[in-house]
């Protein structure tokens, strides 16, 4: 899930650029409006967290701009502006949510949790053979078995359930969990796989994640893998 906050104080854009990765969210900044449109044109996102006060427009334009587009990932407004018209006028324009500065880090986490499951048609239980993953509770189980997973391991294990059966690249997978500064690290996924193995894997016989030569991983049920051996 990838999250484009936009917001031109520093000290705000670094609250929540680590509050949402340390929720296991990827999470680009943006510190003005022009550059906040030519992102979401050229990037996919999940979400759009906006700002209304921003220094070169005014964020109202910036959700026009974002709305023009054919597919638009949710937008959730951030504003100092508490007056109704404002928010109405933010509504009105398109936004998914409204949320007026001060706010609590955990408020804004439930509202983007809930936008991002709107703009998601897939379960929010995810199954393969016996492992399930709970996308809300963020609960993983394999077996019956309770397994506790850090963040970033959970996003990966999730990205990789939602396509099971088929093979991701280091790159399709540093770029849906981590940020653009991850460029050409993606021996890190490597590091994260094994400690997802070592979770989810290593105590069964059966192994749910594959290496996938020359590419990258995939997810698989074990009965579906026998089935294509033989
Ligand atoms: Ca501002």
């Amino acid at each position: 899930m990838r999250i484009l906050v936009v917001e031109d104080e520093k000290r705000i854009a670094d609250f929540l650029s680590r509050g949402l990765e340390s929720a296991g969210y990827a999470v680009d900044v943006s510190h003005a409006g022009s550059h906040a449109i030519e992102m979401v044109h050229t990037t996919e996102y999940d979400l759009v967290i906006l700002d209304l006060g921003l220094p070169d427009m005014d964020g109202l334009a910036v959700l026009q701009k974002i709305r023009n587009r054919k597919v638009t990932p949710p937008v959730l407004i951030l504003s100092a502006r508490d007056a109704v018209d404002d928010r109405v006028k933010g509504l009105e324009g398109g936004a998914d949510d409204y949320l007026v500065k001060p706010f609590a880090f955990v408020e804004l986490l439930a509202r983007v949790r809930v936008l991002l499951r709107r703009g998601q048609p897939t379960p929010e239980r995810l199954q393969v053979g016996d492992l399930t993953l709970d996308c809300i509770r963020r609960k993983v189980v394999r077996s019956g078995e309770n397994i506790e997973l850090a963040p970033k391991e959970f996003s990966i294990l999730e990205y990789l359930m939602r396509n099971r059966g088929r093979p991701l690249s280091r790159t399709m997978i540093v770029e849906h969990v981590w940020d653009m500064d991850y460029d050409g690290l993606t021996n890190i996924v490597d590091v994260y796989i094994r400690h997802l193995r070592s979770k989810i894997d290593d105590k069964w016989p059966q192994k749910m994640i594959q290496t996938v030569r020359g590419i990258g991983y995939m997810l698989e049920a074990p009965e579906k893998q026998a089935e294509r051996t033989i």
